[in-house]
């Protein structure tokens, strides 16, 4: 692109586009970085600066840019058939076959799937569901949802409500009467005063508790996701998983699992619900990694158990599941998620994460050296790294001052990490090689020396 014309793209962006997230105090100061190409792990601008995208687009790009069988598929299937929704009692081909792929690549009975067209959807569906699912049985009264601080279940008004970051609520002001925000179940070994077993105890203690005040019995369901990743990368302590999934079957309570952004190779699984933390939910969400970022496509994975009680408690006066989007489950996304899985079979993408996501992790952590560096978190290939002035804590003016310094100086050499508060955020995509890991490491040390 010549350098007239990517000016005159920033500058179209910067006067006409609301950016989601945006900082509302630099609208239209024309400072965006525009991108124009992409390809493996890395991205281009529009004055033609490469970057290495260590944050995956938004944590989905899984199996790189420039994919030419993800491409193909998605051509081939828009010349054949560009447009049928799965609707009441039509679907199309890439839909149903995809379904059954996800049936049989998801943990225990998830076997029938609703899909949507983002994380978002998914998980305003997949609440829709344990509230449709209760009152079927004549249990309306079940309808409150735990959640937990940090967490982010997306940006519709129920997503947005479930979300547990403080500064995203405050904004806009989210009541909703019906969710209830548990502790976040972050544990950090490095900087945790308490041991692993103190702190599950006290988590369980907690939830137990939230579950008492409100009545098990008006409880429809828990939202988790197995480690909170925009909330800053938070891994709870071990065996949470498994106890709180036993407190909901306990009191008849349905687990959600959040699996937007460890769902499809982030944690070196397919999901990881079971295969890294040894639980089968009852409702399962996915988007993101599910189409490696290429087509917007969300799906909520059901249980037999589920799908079977909706259907044999159904109000024959008002049958209809009144949940859906015109772009539901599109037949040009559904075909490059099949392409998709293909790719990371025959790669063997998971097994690559589980390989190289140690080493990301360990490597990143030498960053603990910098008297700016205050935790560095992560799980194969989600991680973060959490900047203070020394001697403050927590995300105040001045470490979230300090943390965009660092992101400045990253991607003035090259490299674009996401920034939240005091976090520098990264995800790459799956694909990323030893060598690259060692060049993210390498300029990220370097930042953190010229941010001091
Ligand atoms: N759930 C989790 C855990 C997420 O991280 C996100 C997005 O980042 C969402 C849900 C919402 O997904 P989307 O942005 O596709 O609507």
């Amino acid at each position: 692109m010549r350098q007239d014309d990517g000016e005159a793209l920033v500058a179209k962006d910067a006067r006409h586009v609301l950016h989601p997230w945006a900082d509302l105090s630099a609208l239209g100061t024309g400072t965006s970085l525009v991108v124009t190409e992409a390809s493996g792990v890395e991205v281009v601008d529009a004055a033609g600066r490469k970057y290495l995208d260590a944050i995956g687009g938004m944590w989905c790009v899984t199996v790189g840019y420039g994919r030419q069988e993800l491409v193909d598929a998605m051509s081939a299937q828009a010349s054949r058939m560009p447009y049928f929704t799965p609707f009441a009692d039509v679907s199309n081909e890439p839909a149903a076959e995809l379904a059954a792929t996800l049936a049989e690549l998801s943990p225990g009975d998830l076997n029938r799937v609703h899909f949507t067209t983002c994380g978002s959807t998914a998980v305003d569906s997949a609440v829709r569901i344990a509230h449709l699912y209760f009152a079927a049985q004549g249990r309306p009264e079940k309808r409150h949802v735990l959640s937990r601080t940090d967490a982010y279940h997306g940006s519709t008004y129920l997503g947005a409500s479930l979300s547990g970051k403080e500064a995203d609520r405050t904004r806009f002001h989210y009541e909703n009467e019906w969710v209830h925000h548990l502790e976040s179940p972050g544990y950090d070994p490095d900087t945790s005063p308490v041991t692993a077993a103190e702190r599950l105890a006290g988590l369980l203690e907690g939830m137990e508790a939230a579950i008492a005040a409100l009545g098990a019995d008006t409880i429809a369901c828990f939202v988790a996701e197995p480690v909170l990743a925009s909330g800053g990368v938070l891994v709870p302590p071990p065996g949470y998983h498994e106890a709180t999934r036993e407190l909901c079957r306990r009191h008849d309570i349905l687990y959600i699992s959040d699996e937007v952004v460890t769902g499809f190779g982030r944690l070196g699984h397919f999901f990881a619900s079971e295969a890294r933390f040894g639980i089968v939910p009852d409702l399962l969400v996915t988007a993101k990694g599910l189409t490696s970022g290429y087509q917007p496509l969300g799906a909520v994975l059901i249980s037999d158990r589920i799908a079977d009680a909706l259907a044999r408690t159904a109000d024959p006066a008002k049958p209809v599941f009144s949940n859906g989007f015109t772009y539901s489950g599109h037949p040009v996304a559904c075909a490059t998620a099949l392409a998709n899985i293909e790719v990371m079979r025959r790669e063997d993408v998971c097994g690559h994460v589980r390989d190289v996501g140690p080493y990301f992790v360990g490597r990143l952590r030498e960053l603990r050296a910098s008297p700016i560096v205050a935790a560095v978190r992560g799980d194969h290939l989600m991680a973060c790294v959490e900047c203070h002035v020394p001697g403050e804590s927590g995300p105040t003016l001045r470490n979230q001052a300090l943390a965009a310094r660092v992101d400045r100086h990253c991607e003035t050499s090259g490299l674009l990490v996401r920034p939240f508060e005091n976090l520098c955020i990264m995800s790459p995509p799956l694909v990323v090689t030893k060598g690259e890991i060692d060049r993210i490491v390498d300029i990220m040390a370097d930042a953190l020396a010229r941010a001091e």
